[in-house]
């Protein structure tokens, strides 16, 4: 019967969130742009992403590039000035913060002061008309999963920073969100306190496999601990996304290859290429490199043409300047960073360029001697330079 055939236009009316693959966080094509007039800033542009349900994403990049911006629209703490956010399919660009049902962890903690732990914690509770009876069993649980038992009648000013920030990460979890955004949560602690707080977020998201989490970071190691996919932002835009090993190893851009591991970015000229391993020539010395296909969103490598070569400073060796296959080169500077010495090399065939190395422990290097360079085999992987932010 015609009637009760379901026409593609009212199929589209449906509750998205009954449709498989629906993402927990949907992110179309959001811009976010602060004042007006001549004095517009955009902080967001064109601005994509799907998370999945349990998924955690790193939002990383350095300090202005629009994590928090994108965080914040996605709470509602911001309004886009174009495109649309979703969570489970539905549209809550317009919708209030309080009505999103998303819990928000800050860097500042922003615990109300007078009230206690147990009244932070219940606080969201209480705005979502929880019967009361089930509050204080519910703050008691959460407690207990951030490791915070037993500091109910605090208040605030009476807990130390990491204290204040598992309270914080209590009362977002209260309610139980389905998605969970953390802006820099570990920005205000000690580095020894970030450690085991990191460890504890790790168990933690462990202990919610069906949560959504979107972490905000500036720090690469806090990025790698947690992220399922590493989302790489730079100047109010998404650089790359993909999962931490693959934008370790094959790195998209210059800005990722350099952000991610402070990689080493040599200019090269490709010679032969056979499937995904090419003969590249590097100052004087013609060597190995991977050379990744271009459906990892690679160029083609062309013979004759220029690439980089991504190197990491571990990778490298200092060797003897009489060793055969070594670039000869100068050191720089050298600064002892405890497990390792970070040297900086000119390398003679390499104008323009400084190359970084870390060799182990404590090694004295003279300013102005002369070293060998040797790359690794292979040498390290190619990244076009067409991919400079
Ligand atoms: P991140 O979190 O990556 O450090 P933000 O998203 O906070 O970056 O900021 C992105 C850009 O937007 C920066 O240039 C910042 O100065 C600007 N910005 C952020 N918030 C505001 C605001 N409320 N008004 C005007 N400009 C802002
Ligand atoms: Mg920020």
């Amino acid at each position: 019967m015609a009637e009760t055939r379901v026409s593609p236009a009212s199929r589209l009316l449906q509750p998205a969130a009954a449709e498989p693959n629906t993402p927990a966080i949907l992110f179309d094509r959001v811009g976010v742009s602060y004042g007006r007039g001549r004095k517009v800033t955009p902080a967001l542009v064109d601005f994509n992403l799907r998370v999945a349900a349990g998924e955690t994403i790193a939002l990383l990049g350095p300090s202005g590039s629009g994590k928090s911006t994108a965080l914040n629209a996605l709470a509602g703490f911001v309004r886009p000035t174009s495109g649309r956010v979703r969570l489970a399919g539905r549209d809550v660009t317009d919708l209030a913060p309080a009505r999103r049902g998303i819990g928000v962890v800050l860097q500042s903690y922003a615990l109300f002061p007078h009230m206690s732990v147990a009244d932070n914690v219940a606080f969201g509770l209480r705005a979502h008309k929880v019967a009361r009876r089930e509050i204080t069993p519910r703050v008691d649980d959460v407690l207990d999963m951030v490791g915070m038992s037993g500091f109910q009648k605090r208040l605030p000013r009476e807990l130390s920073g990491g204290q204040q920030q598992r309270v914080a990460i209590a009362r977002a979890l209260a309610i139980r969100p389905s998605v969970l955004l953390l802006d820099e949560p570990l920005a205000a602690l000690d580095a020894q306190l970030r450690q085991s707080m990191l460890a504890e977020l790790q168990r933690l998201k462990e202990a919610l496999p069906d949560t959504a989490m979107l972490y905000v970071t500036h720090d690469q190691a806090e990025a790698l601990a947690l992220a399922d996919r590493i989302v790489v932002m730079n100047d109010a835009r998404l650089m790359d996304v993909d999962t931490a090993e693959n934008l370790w190893k094959r790195p998209p851009t210059t800005f990722t290859a350099a952000f991610l591991g402070g990689a080493n970015l040599l200019p090269c000229e490709v010679g032969r290429v056979i499937g995904t391993s090419a003969l590249v020539k590097v100052g004087s010395r013609t060597v190995n490199a991977e050379a990744p296909q271009p459906a990892f969103g690679h160029a083609d490598w062309a013979p004759g043409s220029s690439a980089l070569l991504c190197v990491r400073p571990h990778a490298l060796q200092v060797v003897s300047t009489r060793e055969r296959d070594a670039l000869q080169a100068s050191v720089n500077a050298a600064v002892w960073r405890g497990a390792v010495t970070r040297l900086v090399l000119a390398v003679d065939t390499l104008p323009d360029t400084l190359v970084e190395v870390d060799v182990p422990g404590h090694t004295p290097f003279e300013i102005g001697a002369a070293v060998g360079l040797r790359l690794p085999e292979p040498a390290g992987v190619l990244v076009s330079p067409g991919t400079a932010a």
